[in-house]
């Protein structure tokens, strides 16, 4: 068997060690076009606040690959062609041919497509090179303006201050994250943001970034102020890319559309990671995530099904634990709705998911250590847990395994009453009848 993987993500080497698993002597060939190969995506941002060294972020050794046995094509692919089970390249290569095909290429920032955005110091943060021009430029800079929403935004505001620079956080509405957090949790947010010495600015609309010599010198707002700055970085949400997808005619919707083999429409080509729209049984739809661990769990279930080896894919709760301001945050489930008007799509680290909000009573307490839960007819849908996180293992258990809570249902509900209590009190009990 003749396997070829697009793409050197999480989800492209899980699958070859599924596939490895199964088959030692077929030919696996990954290709991708990143200068860095595989590393954490997700470790990007302590890279750039300078907790982590650019090669603390390799989570494999390359023993660990050479043990893989698969050869890697430095290459872009250009272009799927279904009929002939082959791949073009970009560059003058010769078209490759595959038994089985895996598209992990992942999803890209959407651009600011305002006047300006082309400069040099208009930043996004996707690969391991868009970290190190971040890291480059704010040495040589003094002001920053970052624009957009979710977990990256603020990695990239957090990087920034933590490199020196003065830095203006720029927000449509009226509050951070306002479709995943509520008013409470935004505003601890914001208000450790302001502590950290970050200027915010609420109902700001960026509409042209200006420059001089072909840099970045500063920007318009649509309110008719302007700033003065050395760098705009921005993330306004993320897009799969789908493209190779779409030409050669396999389905998609925002993403592409795999059953739960992770199989396109055409049964010899998979799809997995941030790329893939996979169906969720809890909610019947097919949904984005942009998540590490399901992008492994999609990736090593596509190679298993490549190598012949049937395995459906569940999708599991959606979970993840960030930094949100310096505080540990765990998000899992659904916990918020609407729309966020700093963000266009799905931000990194964000699952659609987390916005399936049904009508659902909340309970919450506490101010800087936060628990606020979703609580469903019989079980809990989600939870938000902010500094302290003694419960989001507990909480995590309960969410994802449909734990009846009926016995602590009432008494969740009551006003002020102490949730972090309760809930650590019915999971000792769960633990010892289990
Ligand atoms: C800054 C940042 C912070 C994040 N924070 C979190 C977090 O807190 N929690 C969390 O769970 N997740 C987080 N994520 C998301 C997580 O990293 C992704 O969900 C995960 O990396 C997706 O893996 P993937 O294999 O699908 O795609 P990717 O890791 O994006 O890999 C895809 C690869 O394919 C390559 N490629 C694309 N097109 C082609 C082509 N035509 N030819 C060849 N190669 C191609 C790309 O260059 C890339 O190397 C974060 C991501 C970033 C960038």
């Amino acid at each position: 068997m003749n396997y070829v993987i697009i793409g050197s993500g999480v989800a492209g080497i899980a699958a070859i060690e599924a596939i490895r698993s199964v088959d030692k002597a077929g030919k696996v060939v990954m290709i991708g076009d990143d200068p860095h190969g595989f590393y954490s995506r997700p470790g990007l941002a302590y890279y750039l606040t300078g907790e982590l060294h650019d090669k603390a972020l390799f989570p494999r050794t390359s023993e660990d690959l050479r043990r893989l046995n698969f050869q890697y094509v430095r290459a872009r692919v250009s272009r799927i062609l279904q009929d002939q089970h082959a791949l073009e390249f970009t560059s003058d290569q010769a078209p490759l041919v595959y038994d089985r095909l895996l598209i992990a290429v992942g999803a890209q920032a959407i651009p600011l497509e305002v006047p300006g955005a082309n400069l040099e110091g208009v930043l996004k943060l996707d690969h391991m090179e868009d970290a190190k021009r971040i890291l480059k430029l704010a040495r040589r800079g003094k002001t920053a303006v970052v624009v957009g929403g979710g977990i990256t935004a603020l990695e990239l505001v957090e990087g920034l201050v933590s490199r020196k620079l003065k830095v203006h956080y720029l927000l449509r509405g009226d509050r951070y994250w306002s479709n995943v957090l509520d008013e409470q949790e935004s505003h601890i947010v914001e208000q450790r943001l302001q502590e950290e010495g970050v200027k915010l600015h609420h109902h700001s609309e960026v509409i042209e970034v200006t420059g001089k010599n072909g840099r970045v010198n500063g920007l318009r707002l649509l309110n008719g102020q302007t700033l003065k700055c050395d760098l705009v970085a921005y993330a306004i949400g993320i897009r799969p890319q789908v493209r190779l997808a779409k030409e050669a005619g396999l389905a998609i919707d925002r993403g592409i559309l795999v059953n739960e083999y992770l199989q396109t429409n055409d049964p010899d080509i998979f799809a997995a990671g941030d790329v893939a729209q996979v169906y969720d049984p809890r909610s019947g739809r097919s949904v984005l995530d942009s998540l590490w661990g399901p992008a492994r769990q999609q990736g090593y279930a596509a190679g298993l099904n490549m190598a012949g080896k049937p395995f459906a894919y569940i999708k599991t709760v959606p979970f993840n634990v960030t930094r949100l301001a310096g505080l540990t945050t765990t998000i899992i489930g659904t916990v918020g709705r609407g729309r966020d008007e700093d963000l266009v799509g799905i931000a990194r680290g964000d699952s659609e998911t987390w916005r399936q909000l049904p009508e659902c009573m909340i309970a919450q307490t506490g101010e800087v250590n936060r628990v606020r839960l979703l609580v469903g007819e019989k079980t809990l849908l989600g939870a938000i847990v902010i500094g302290d996180q003694k419960l989001s293992y507990p909480l995590e258990k309960i969410i994802s395994e449909n734990v009846d809570i009926s016995p602590i249902r009432e008494k969740l509900l009551i006003p002020n009453a102490k949730i972090g209590d309760i809930v650590a009190g019915f999971w000792a009990e769960a633990r010892i009848k289990r």
